[in-house]
């Protein structure tokens, strides 16, 4: 049976609402438009606290991303666990300063509207948090000939390159070496 992603508030009982998601790539089945996403499990723990929904949940996905150098597509697996506040969107930031057990470093805080939790933007997020800043297959990628543009991961060419006695010769060498 398939859950849905999309909570309404009013549905929440006292006692809690645990929800396992088996598979969500159809629901999720990209973001930022060019990672597509693979094989997903999520959980989401709901606890309302007044008008506050308390979410905390996990996510493990495998990721199909597109290498910065060489282009080529390779999988990542992510898996994190979060933890957010979510505040009625007219309450949205209201006592949250006098609030000591909830401090902005230990929880998100964000808010929801129309009575609804939107899972799937949840887990969206968190997925896109765990994706590295540079893409890349490998850290010893070795790119596209920028003359020929044949992927050296895979053949060399005859292009002549001349890679380390440029003027900035010294500088790749110093970030190489942090
Ligand atoms: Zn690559
Ligand atoms: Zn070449």
């Amino acid at each position: 049976m398939q859950i849905e992603t999309r909570i309404q508030v009013a549905d929440v009982p006292e006692e809690g609402l645990y929800l396992n998601f088996s598979e969500l790539s159809h629901v999720i089945p990209e973001v930022d438009g060019f990672v597509k996403i693979g094989n997903t499990k999520g959980r989401l723990e709901i606890h309302k606290s007044g008008n506050n929904i308390e979410v905390r949940g996990s996510v493990k996905s495998r990721v199909l991303l597109t290498c910065d150098r060489c282009l080529g597509r390779f999988h990542k697996n992510v898996e994190t666990s979060f933890f957010y506040l979510l505040q009625p969107r007219k309450d949205f930031g209201a006592g949250l300063e006098t609030d000591h057990r909830l401090s902005h470093d230990e929880v998100d805080v964000y808010w929801y509207e129309d009575g609804e939790i939107r899972g799937e933007e949840i887990f969206r997020e968190q997925i896109i948090l765990q994706l590295p800043m540079r893409m890349l297959c490998s850290e010893s990628c070795k790119g596209l000939c920028p003359s020929c543009g044949i992927n050296l991961n895979e053949a060399q060419c005859s292009c002549s390159r001349q890679v380390n006695d440029g003027p900035f010769a010294a500088l790749a060498v110093l970030k190489v070496s942090r």
